[in-house]
């Protein structure tokens, strides 16, 4: 008995060892950017549950010792809406999304979710709601399987597959060596940009937060995957508060709304079609990246 028992409390331990190791690397991955000046306070409330309302009100913001970056920006971004950031090179758009990881907060005004303060709320209820997918992939040198799982640590292998077939990962996954168990060496450098955004997603599919933010990647990816990729990530927005700092035109198109950002400021806010329509900012980056290219007809509004 006693021998039988044995082993089964080293596995336990080894179990809860493998956990703590979980949550510092969940941690680690959610904190990464954290600026270590950010602190909780010491009486923050978890982040209630709502729709998943976004609002920037009155934020005025500036990096360290700079020039505001932000001087005024009253912005609300619908529950379960897709909008997408459009803009000139540093007009902002991150700085958007820095405020709403809350990375940083704002010098003046307040950034809130579901009508409350970041600053009022813990980071770990924060983290919950809310789920990044940038250009570049934080990958840790471990197996593919707990790559994707630090998203959720308690999900079960089971869990973690459907997320990567949800993601599309699953069939390259497959195709490696060891399957998930494939160790993705260091910071994930044996996989493609495409295959370590893919990871990704399945992170985000996981997680499974109400809020996403997209930073839309430029390169890093061939035509195939790109196609791929841009189907499930239009899968799952569906129903989420989506912000998306898009630079694709596809993506432009598909947005319910588009704010146009300029020096930190909205310059336009509407439909792709008002927009072109208007003949300003937007107008002209759309026909700087854009030229030639013909926007469906659109008569078919409701779409856009
Ligand atoms: P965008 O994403 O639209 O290109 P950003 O939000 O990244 O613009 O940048 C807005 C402005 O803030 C730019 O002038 C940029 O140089 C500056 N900036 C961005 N990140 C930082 C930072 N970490 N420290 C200091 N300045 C920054
Ligand atoms: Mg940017």
């Amino acid at each position: 008995l006693l021998m039988a028992y044995e082993p089964a409390k080293r596995l336990s331990r080894i179990r809860i060892q493998a956990e703590n190791l979980m949550t510092r690397v969940q941690l680690m991955f959610d904190i990464l950017d954290q600026p270590d000046t950010m602190l909780e306070a010491p009486d923050a409330v978890e982040l209630q549950p709502g729709p998943g309302e976004v609002r920037l009100d009155h934020v005025r913001f500036g990096y360290r010792d700079g020039r505001p970056v932000i001087p005024d920006l009253t912005l609300t971004f619908e529950p379960g809406k897709t909008t997408a950031l459009v803009g000139p090179s540093g007009s902002g758009k991150s700085t958007v999304f820095n405020l709403v990881m809350r990375l940083y907060d704002p010098d003046a005004g307040a950034v809130l979710i579901d009508g409350q303060d970041l600053r009022r709320v813990t980071f770990a209820s924060l983290r919950r709601r809310i789920s990044f997918v940038g250009q570049d992939t934080f990958l840790f040198s471990t197996t593919i399987m707990e790559n994707i799982r630090c998203a959720r640590p308690e999900a079960t292998d089971d869990e973690v597959i459907a997320a990567a077939r949800a993601a599309h990962a699953h069939d390259f996954i497959m195709a490696l060596p060891d399957g998930y168990q494939t160790q993705v060496g260091e910071r994930g450098n044996f996989l493609s940009g495409g295959q370590r955004q893919r990871i990704s997603i399945a992170r985000t599919i996981l997680r499974d937060a109400e809020i996403l933010l997209l930073d839309e990647a430029t390169s890093a990816l061939d035509a195939s995957s790109e196609a791929a990729i841009r189907d499930t990530l239009q899968e799952i927005t569906q129903g989420r508060t989506t912000i998306v700092i898009a630079h694709r035109l596809s993506t432009i198109l598909q947005a319910d709304r588009i704010v146009v950002l300029n020096d930190g400021q909205i310059v336009e806010y509407g439909t792709a079609a008002e927009l072109l329509e208007r003949g300003g900012l937007f107008r002209q980056l759309y026909d700087q990246q854009f030229g030639g290219m013909i926007l469906p007809d659109s008569g078919a509004g409701d779409d856009l």
